[in-house]
């Protein structure tokens, strides 16, 4: 069923796992996507960043929203890394459920006054919000947004700011890029800070650039206080690795010859990430 972020990620908070939040900017990938969830009884939130928005056009959430209006697992649908107000109100417009304000790399009162804002509009007609708070590495340019050097999220600032504005969930910087990382970058996850946050905030917690960090990382911060980890560089990766490959037969041209292995190749990748945050069969506690 749909749902808001708020319903699928307090339930994750209760339980101590996370949900997934796989960026989609492409149908079939989409389809691909809520058909694991539903292989494995995942709840599923459909991340679309406003760039993917314009690539797939608005018409087609539509048709995102009538697929999780059918599907036996919850979904949320949620705008990511919305950039302004105005982009806020385009996402309720055209149906998602779920918003992201990203005001990170603005000075700290005016994040929480533009978040702040956003919560008003957004809970007045019944949508969940994500906010953002330290900033998130970007390792190239197909990366999402971004800086170059981290800044870590100050734990009492996190207290104020989820005071203050009345988010749903926050997005935290605790050592992760956007993007897939190069040779030379090792990630590494600060998971005493993340204990920290939580322990001040206890509200939902969302871990963005979870593409590409090592496993046990990952799997340890979906037990402790991560509640939706962001992944896109990943599953795309898996996907078109799979139709380079598909291609090499130069004779095949129809979408539905082509297509068919390559989502079989994301959907093995996110399976994999469903199994490592804990989320497998936790649809039935919703
Ligand atoms: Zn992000």
């Amino acid at each position: 069923m749909l749902t808001t972020g708020k319903t699928i990620l307090d339930v994750a908070n209760e339980h101590n796992f996370a949900v997934p939040a796989f960026n989609i900017s492409d149908y079939s990938m989409f389809n691909g996507i809520v058909d694991v969830s539903e292989e494995m009884n995942a709840p599923l939130i459909v991340g679309i960043h406003p760039d993917e928005v314009r690539h797939v056009r608005s018409e087609m959430i539509t048709a995102v929203t009538q697929r999780a209006h059918r599907s036996p697992v919850p979904i949320a649908i949620h705008w990511d890394h919305g950039a302004n107000y105005e982009q806020v109100l385009t996402a309720i417009r055209i149906g998602f459920t779920s918003v992201m304000i990203d005001g990170s790399m603005l000075p700290l009162e005016d994040n929480i006054a533009l978040s702040r804002k956003v919560v008003q509009t957004a809970h007045a007609v019944g949508l969940s919000v994500e906010a953002e708070l330290g900033t998130i590495g970007a390792t190239d340019g197909e990366a999402e947004e971004g800086s170059e050097a981290i800044v870590y999220t100050n734990p009492e600032d996190a207290l104020t700011f989820v005071r203050e504005t009345g988010v749903d969930s926050l997005a935290i910087a605790i050592g992760t890029y956007h993007g897939i990382y190069p040779a030379n970058l090792k990630p590494e996850l600060k998971l005493d800070l993340l204990k920290e946050i939580k322990e001040k905030v206890h509200l939902p917690l969302v871990l963005h650039g979870g593409s590409n960090n090592p496993d046990e990382e990952i799997a340890y911060a979906a037990r402790s206080g991560i509640n939706k980890i962001n992944i896109s560089s990943d599953i795309k990766v898996a996907y078109f690795m799979k139709m380079r490959e598909v291609l090499a037969d130069t004779k095949l041209r129809e979408p539905l010859t082509i297509q068919p292995p390559c989502i079989e190749a994301m959907k093995a990748v996110a399976a994999h990430k469903i199994e490592l945050f804990d989320t497998v069969g936790k649809a039935s506690l919703y």
